[in-house]
């Protein structure tokens, strides 16, 4: 059989991930392999472990990158710090926060929902007032909610957290390099992202960081972790001091999240966080001037995924096939309950450009006028 050579349409990625891949990291993928346990490579993932404490604002020891995207670091947060019959709370209000629910029963854990519609998010005294009445030893939250747009405050979370001796585990898949994520000042324990959002490399790696009071909770378990490829303790001997083999780290992914967060780093983070929300700011004004509804309210808006409601008398895939076929341009529908009744649009990392927004949004303008 006979195939031709691999030929992809370019596309501009404006979905909820991957976003596209910044040429500099696409360069370092086609670097010549190096073994796992070369002393080169080991400098390497040193290297990348400095480049992510940077970028996730904590000096914590144990932080590092998982093989997988980033559903694997929601795995391994749920495996690692659930026994069977932990109680567990989950902040229930979109379809991720949804998923770590699904896994944490899997993990066997007495798992409790405190919920709130689609698109809502948490205060600390709701949290407080479940966190009282079921005693977890783990609240699990979602900062960013791909699903539905809404960013989670974080700030005051974690003592009400702490107060009653939990562990708080943060979803930031799609915060990490987009928005503000102050791991050590906002005291948080748990948190894991994925490499194909706001951090402008392909999917495959999931950075994740533990606090000590977290490692502290890893090494008093009683029972094995159930998942043994991603058994956290086993993993931080490959990436802490003992390099001991675990499994092949996928080289060619660590040289992209290498040079992924080089380039966070060169922009610098705040320099960064506000390139999102001008390109954020762009879109929402432009969305607005076009008389579509944006469906989440300004103050807990997300830069990086924003909602726009579906006219009721537009047929939202339509629009979204012109988008791809005419304009090369990729955008989503909406996910569960949002189903058909939202786009979401992501502007994350490289893909966060103003000519990306202004592009887009005349690509809009011109479908919906013609249909
Ligand atoms: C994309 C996403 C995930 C899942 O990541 P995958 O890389 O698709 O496994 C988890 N949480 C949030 C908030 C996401 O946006």
């Amino acid at each position: 059989m006979s195939y031709p050579e691999l030929n992809v349409p370019i596309r501009i990625l404006l979905g909820p991930g991957p976003s596209m891949v910044h040429p500099r990291v696409l360069r370092s993928m086609a670097t010549p392999l190096i073994g796992h346990l070369d002393p080169a490579f080991f400098q390497l993932m040193g290297e990348v472990q400095g480049l992510l404490r940077y970028t996730f604002k904590t000096t914590n020891l144990f932080t590092m990158a998982l093989a997988g995207t980033g559903s694997a670091g929601m795995e391994a947060s749920l495996a690692n710090f659930v026994e069977p019959g932990d109680p567990v709370l989950i902040c229930v209000n979109g379809y991720f926060s949804e998923r770590m629910y699904e896994m944490a029963k899997r993990y066997g854990a007495d798992v409790k929902r405190l919920e709130k519609p689609w698109g809502e998010i948490f205060s600390p005294d709701e949290v407080e007032k479940a966190v009282k009445e079921h005693r977890p030893k783990l609240v699990a939250i979602v900062h960013a909610e791909t699903s539905t747009g809404a960013l989670q405050p974080l700030e005051g979370l974690a003592d009400v957290v702490h107060q009653h001796d939990a562990l708080l585990l943060v979803d930031a898949v799609t915060s990490l390099g987009g928005t503000r994520l102050l791991v050590d000042e906002w005291d948080l324990d748990i948190v894991y992202s994925a490499t194909q959002k706001a951090l402008n490399a392909p999917p495959g790696l999931a950075p994740i960081t533990l606090s000590e009071r977290a490692v502290e909770v890893l090494k008093a378990r009683k029972t094995p972790v159930t998942t043994w490829y991603l058994d956290l303790q086993l993993i931080g001997q490959y990436w802490g001091i003992e390099r001991a083999y675990h499994h092949t780290a996928p080289i060619s992914m660590i040289y992209a999240l290498r040079e992924a967060l080089r380039l966070v780093e060169e922009e610098g983070l705040e320099r960064r966080w506000r390139r999102h929300e001008r390109a954020a700011q762009t879109l929402w004004d432009g969305l607005e001037a076009l008389g579509l509804e944006l469906y989440i309210p300004p103050e807990y808006r997300l830069p990086t995924l924003t909602t726009v409601k579906v006219p009721p008398d537009v047929n939202e895939r339509m629009v979204r096939r012109h988008l791809l076929e005419d304009y090369n341009v990729e955008i989503a529908g909406g996910l569960g309950a949002l189903k058909g009744r939202v786009w979401r649009i992501g502007l994350m990392g490289f893909s966060a450009r103003k000519e990306n927004v202004l592009m887009l949004l005349a690509a809009l303008e011109d479908i919906l006028k013609r249909k």
